[in-house]
Formats: structure tokens, sequence, C-alpha cells
């Protein structure tokens, strides 16, 4: 063993990096693999104060954030992304090696990362996949089966809509498991991809429920994941719990500013047009996707991205890297061998990866 590896903490040396879409594949000239908006805008950076140091929390961030979000700015906290909110709460309310978080696979990774990184254990209900006919019932949450393992859990991820499904979870359940863990745990709503959903967001209910918190991000439907800014949205009680525990200048001033812009009434006009043709055009892929002779199935999605099942996964992944385009495989994940995922790219991206799936089915015919 050499000294590094001597000296870390115990619950540290098997533990792996988490393996981006960035991290994991690189090169390419199609990036579908991430989840990213196909667009980036254009922003002032006014660069008068960088020699000093940001605020801890900016008033006029927080007020645009809040707003768009139709909450009070006391209910709410920036910070590097939303993986910083999974770390920050963790942190925060799991005693290591006794407090447990429960997620719901197949799920987003960082979860379970978060909670191996601070030695928290975690207990995995998995999404359930439903006998009917209606695809709506499918990949919904196990309610027995999270009660039954709920000793001792702290937090619970909920993934909604869902990575790297699609689909939207029951609101009603929901609420129903904001009503079981009243009073003893935290139920996290992680809406990174809730504007491209026609539901409501589950920041309208912070009022109802004190043991709620919604985790939203400007990575996906606002093209800024390049800036990491993502929001904790929970009771003022909740808020003030994570603040002794975030950096004291978590956002680089630069990434405020821009934030802040990309939140102004005509910025936030031009998101909702960004997000209208990604759902226009997830509807054309995932049609086009169905009629590929190798694909088996495409699921619906509520998201900027598709997970479709093929015959081979591992050579659909193959031959769409050589012609430069790149997928995430989520072959991995307990339910969906042979499952890939695709985000929604601009309408002529989407148009060669349509190109390139249609060569797969000739060549490999
Ligand atoms: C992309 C993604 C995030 C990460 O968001 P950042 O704000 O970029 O850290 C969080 N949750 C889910 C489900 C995601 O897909």
């Amino acid at each position: 063993m050499n000294l590094a590896q001597q000296l870390l903490r115990p619950h540290l040396r098997d533990v792996q990096p988490y393996a981006s879409a960035r991290r994991s594949m690189s090169g390419g000239r199609i990036w579908l693999n991430a989840n990213e908006s196909p667009y980036s805008a254009d922003y002032n950076v006014d660069t008068a104060n960088l020699n000093r140091y940001p605020n801890f929390q900016s008033a006029e961030l927080n007020q645009a954030y809040a707003r768009y979000a139709g909450i009070s700015p006391d209910q709410l906290l920036s910070h590097r992304g939303s993986d910083e909110s999974i770390e920050l709460l963790i942190r925060s309310f799991c005693e290591p090696g006794q407090d447990k978080i429960l997620i719901c696979p197949p799920t987003y990774g960082m979860y379970s990362i978060s909670a191996g990184l601070n030695n928290t254990p975690v207990i995995k209900v998995p999404l359930q996949q439903a006998d009917t006919v209606d695809p709506s019932d499918d990949w919904q949450l196990d309610i027995e089966g999270i009660k039954q393992q709920s000793e001792q859990v702290k937090l619970v991820f909920l993934c909604n809509p869902s990575n790297p499904i699609g689909n939207q979870l029951r609101s009603a359940d929901i609420e129903h498991l904001l009503e079981y863990f009243a009073g003893r745990a935290l139920v996290v709503v992680d809406e990174a991809y809730i504007e491209y959903a026609d539901a409501a967001s589950f920041a309208t209910l912070l009022t109802r429920f004190d043991n709620l918190v919604v985790m939203r991000t400007l990575s996906k439907a606002f093209g800024l994941a390049g800036i990491r800014v993502g929001f904790t949205l929970a009771n003022s009680e909740v808020i003030n719990a994570l603040v002794p525990v975030l950096a004291p200048y978590p956002l680089p001033d630069v990434s405020i500013q821009i934030a802040t812009q990309a939140l102004s009434p005509d910025n936030l006009i031009e998101v909702r047009q960004n997000v209208i043709e990604a759902q226009g055009e997830r509807e054309r892929l995932s049609a086009a996707l169905t009629e590929l002779p190798y694909v088996r199935s495409v699921l619906p999605s509520a998201t900027n991205f598709i997970l479709f099942r093929v015959a081979d996964a591992d050579a659909v992944m193959q031959f769409c890297v050589d012609a430069g385009i790149l997928l995430r495989n989520q072959s991995s994940q307990p339910g969906l061998s042979n499952c890939l995922r695709v985000t929604v790219g601009a309408p002529a991206e989407n148009e060669q990866l349509i190109e390139v799936l249609a060569e797969f089915a000739n060549t490999s015919r």
C-alpha cells in the first residue's frame, strides 16, 4: 500500500470518481450524452469587481430565481450546480456510518456518489415496472418497498422527471411519501428537467410540507451547464441549516452575473422557446427511433432526452462514436440492459443522428 492509500480514510479506498458524460467520452462532433441544451446564449460580463470576493448569496440572483420559481427568497440557496445541493444535504443531515439515504434506481448517479464520499449508507428501492399496458404506469415508485426500508433514513432522493428513464413520477405518490416521512426525513425532489415537463413543480407545495426540498439547476433548460449554478428550494428552517455547511463564496462572480441575466424576462422567453423546440424535436426523434428495425422500445419522455432499447447497445454506441456522435449507454443500470440515452439536440444534430442510426440498420442487416 502506498502512503496515500495507507493514510486515506478507509471508506474512500474503493471510491471511483463519477463517470460523468464529459469524463467518460471525449472527441465527437455531436454531443448528445450529457443532456445539455444545444444552445449557448450571449451574456455581458462586468469585470469591474473581479478583485473582490463575491457575496455568500447574491440577493439579486436569489430574488430573480425565487420570482421565477414562485417562492420567497428565504426559501432559496444558490450554489455550484444542483450537485452541490446533494452534497450539502447529506453532509448536513446524515451522521456518517449511521443515517441513510434512500434512492430509487435506475436514477441519477450523484446521490450514491455523494453518499459514498460521506460514508453514508444507501438504501435502494428500485422503480417498479408495471404489467399494465399503460406506459405511464411503468417505472413508478414502489411505495410499500420504500416504507419497509425507511428505518434510519434521513433523506429520500426522488428524481422527477426521472433521469435516465425520462418519465414523470406520480405526484400523488410523492405527496404520500412527504406525509409518510413527516417529522423524520426530508423528501428531496430533483427537478433538473422540470422545464421540459408539462407538470407543476413541487416548489408550490413548500408551504404545505416542511420536509420537502426541491433541487433546481441552470444546467439543462437554461443552457448554462458551464457556469455551474443550481438552487436548493426548501423552507427557511432547512435553508438555514444548510447555510453553515456551504462554502463562504460558493459561486464565482462571473457565474452570478450570467445567471442573473439568464433570469431576465427577455431571456426567460428565449428559454421557453428553446424548451418548446426541444419538446417538438423530442417527439420527432422518438417517432424516428420507433421506426428503426433494431429498436425494441422507445420510452415516453418528459425531459430533453430519450431512453430507448436496442438489440445490441454496444454495437450501436460504437457505430455512433465512429460517426462522431456521442450517446450515453445506460445498460449497467438495473433493468436497463441494452438501453441507450440520447439528448435531444438541435434540429440539424437530430437529423444527423437519425441518418446515422438508419445507416446502422443497413450495415447490420
Ligand atoms: C444534470 C443533472 C443534475 C446536475 O445538475 P448540475 O446543476 O449541473 O449539478 C442533477 N440532477 C439530475 C437528475 C441531472 O440530470
